[in-house]
């Protein structure tokens, strides 16, 4: 009899893994499970703030991959994991055995950290971690504040998804109002101390927002030392640990995160909240045949990003198929790369391959990669094309 893969998430991670899985094994049934039939994708969702793009332009559905791969696709949500028994539960009852497991199912948020703010209030205050109406409910927010209106985006702790992914919004924020509320200002609260690609964001807000002088449209301001501990919706007020109370028109909180609900429901996450796995394979340290990666899985230095969740579906695909063919893992290379808009004509980027060292461990392969070099206008102006370029084949490699 065949065997059989069951995939949990369609997001990057979940439906590259399946794609890449029948792609070099068709006698393998593969089977994923997502709870939306349309997958909004996170990359893109700042140019929608920016008023570059439109939410619905980011949506994409499964019928391709149940077309051309022969992917059954199931949309429902996964209620529990019973590793043991190899199973697991989905929403309309339904119980589906696997022999080996693919957990890809994002992110969860710590709520708790702040007091005030919780799944409820972030309809309202929104997030906008994760694609949707939230962004849509950030987008109208800033449309609606006065003039000069303060924007207050508060930033996690490390690790989270998509770490240029704030001070990207920030710079789509401040290029919204540079046009329609140019006396407004895009305010970062940080709980870190500095943040990716920080030379090109600061180099691109003096260009572009006055960053650094009196008129600036953004500033940063690290609260590493004195993080956000409530927050009062109605008022739209912050307060830090020492006491501050940070008002703004509209307040954009993006919550310290941990591997998705189901992960912890069936026991793959550790103490840190996130899913220890064996690099080679992606195999859960906790649990046999359960397999995890994209988002939820630590996978350190690798970043948290689509394109990395593209790169662990891969090295996972090729080890299930391996471990089902009784055949020896091949050594895996993963690779990464995050473009940010900074104006509609001015990209940045981060690119880095790895590979594991002799210690067994992920690291990065020393001069195969960098940020951006060459900083001239012609050079800015290629990357933000390159930005939609890349943006364009991820998804039609992950989707198609
Ligand atoms: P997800 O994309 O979150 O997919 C998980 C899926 O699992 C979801 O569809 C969910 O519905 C499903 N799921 C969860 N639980 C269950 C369950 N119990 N049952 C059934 N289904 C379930 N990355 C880049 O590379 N480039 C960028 O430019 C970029 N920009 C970003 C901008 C922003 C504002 C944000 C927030 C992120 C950005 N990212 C970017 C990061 C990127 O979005 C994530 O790293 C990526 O989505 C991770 O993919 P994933 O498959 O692990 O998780």
């Amino acid at each position: 009899s065949k065997a059989h893969v069951v995939i949990v998430g369609g997001g990057f991670a979940g439906a590259s893994a399946a794609k890449t899985i029948r792609k070099l094994d068709d006698s393998i049934k593969v089977t994923l499970i997502e709870s939306n039939p349309r997958y909004l994708t996170c990359p893109g969702s700042n140019w929608v703030l920016g008023g570059l793009r439109d939410l619905e332009s980011l949506g994409f559905g499964y019928d391709q991959l149940a077309l051309h791969y022969g992917i059954t696709v199931i949309h429902e949500r996964v209620t529990a994991v019973d590793a043991e028994k190899k199973s697991l539960r989905l929403s309309n009852r339904q119980t589906i055995n696997y022999d080996r497991l693919i957990m890809a199912p994002g992110i969860d948020f710590r709520w708790g950290d702040i007091e005030g703010y919780d799944a409820a209030v972030a309809e309202y205050i929104p997030h906008a971690w994760k694609a949707g109406q939230q962004t849509q409910t950030l987008a109208s927010l800033v449309q609606a504040m006065p003039d000069n209106g303060t924007i207050a985006i508060v930033a996690p702790a490390n690790p989270f998804r998509c770490p240029p992914g704030p001070y990207e919004r920030a710079s789509m924020l401040a290029y919204y109002c540079r046009q329609h509320k140019p006396k407004a200002k895009v305010l970062i609260l940080d709980h870190k101390r500095g943040f990716s690609k920080q030379d090109l964001f600061v180099e691109g807000w003096k260009q572009h927002y006055g960053y650094g002088t009196h008129a600036a449209l953004i500033e940063w301001q690290s609260i590493a030392d004195n993080p956000v501990i409530a927050l009062a919706a109605k008022s739209k007020t912050l307060q830090t640990d020492f006491g501050d109370q940070i008002k703004a028109d509209v307040l954009n909180v993006i919550p310290a995160q941990k591997a998705g609900l189901i992960a912890q429901q069936a026991g793959l996450c550790d103490d840190s909240g996130w899913c220890p796995v064996r690099p080679v394979s992606g195999e859960s340290t906790l649990r046999p045949d359960i397999h995890v990666i994209g988002d939820a899985a630590i996978q350190q230095p690798i970043p948290k990003s689509a394109f990395a969740a593209t790169s662990e579906a891969k090295v996972c695909a090729f080890a299930v198929v391996d471990l089902l063919n009784e055949r020896e893992l091949s050594e895996p290379v993963w690779v990464n790369t995050c473009y940010s808009l900074v104006t509609a004509d001015h990209g940045i980027s981060v690119a880095m391959v790895y590979k594991l060292n002799e210690a067994g461990e992920i690291s990065a392969l020393a001069g195969a990669g960098g940020v951006t070099e060459h900083t001239d206008r012609q050079s800015l102006y290629l990357e933000s094309r390159y930005a939609m370029g890349c943006y364009d084949s991820i998804t039609r490699n992950t989707f198609s």
